[in-house]
């Protein structure tokens, strides 16, 4: 089963799909951390992107698709991809349709999370990452350890682009980009929307009982 997660940044995507990997033995391809990794590597690719990343602007579709492609050609995550900020507008999402194309695959479920402006405003504000292992805390949600460590005392980090500027400014890119992309899957019937406003385990178990539905 090979499956999207969408919503605004802030919707809890990251958080969700962490538990859809861990209950339903899927590999997690999300394209900001792939996209970070390069920025903290301080590749060539992560130094060319640093600051659009930052800007809450969309890096080019070329990129996006050769990140893409290495993981879908990898037989070890055959059927078994959960997409989290991916695709981002409708070029991407054809591009992706004819990979999985390519290697005989294709989306069996989609994933959306609903949630206002200003619920996401207070979460991206909270946010906090561990750089070893990508855990997601919030420090109104879902509250870090006192001493702010995860990982063998790994310090959680705050993301550069997590502020409220750039988070209005990707919560518009998404409005604008990626809305339309969620009429591309309503077409095929794959959307199974959520109010990502519950609290996580609500929404986990909602999760749980739409992937565990048999399709016919
Ligand atoms: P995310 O971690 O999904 O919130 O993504 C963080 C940032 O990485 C975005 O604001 C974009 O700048 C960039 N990014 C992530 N995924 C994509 C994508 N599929 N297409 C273009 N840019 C992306």
């Amino acid at each position: 089963m090979n499956i999207i997660i969408f919503g605004p940044p802030g919707a809890g995507k990251g958080t969700q799909s962490d538990f859809i990997v861990k209950n339903f033995n899927l590999f997690k391809l999300s394209t900001g951390d792939l996209l970070r990794e390069e920025i903290k590597k301080k590749t060539p690719l992560g130094l060319k992107i640093t600051s659009i990343v930052n800007s809450g602007s969309l890096v080019s579709d070329e990129i996006i698709n050769i990140l893409i492609e290495t993981v879908i050609s990898n037989s070890k995550y055959k059927n078994r991809i959960i997409f989290d900020g991916y695709p981002r507008n409708l070029s991407q999402a054809k591009n992706l349709n004819t990979l999985l194309s390519k290697y005989n695959q294709k989306i069996n479920k989609v994933i959306k999370l609903q949630v206002s402006l200003n619920v996401i405003k207070k979460r991206i504000t909270g946010r906090l990452t561990c750089p070893k292992c990508s855990k997601i805390f919030n420090e109104f949600f879902n509250p870090p350890p006192n001493n702010m460590t995860c990982c063998v005392g790994e310090l959680l980090k705050k993301r550069d682009d997590d502020n409220v500027d750039v988070a209005i400014k990707r919560y518009e890119t998404y409005e604008k980009s990626t809305e339309p992309v969620l009429e591309f899957y309503k077409k095929m019937n794959l959307v199974k929307d959520l109010n990502g406003e519950m609290n996580i385990e609500s929404i986990q178990s909602k999760i749980s009982d739409y992937l565990t539905v048999i399709e016919g």
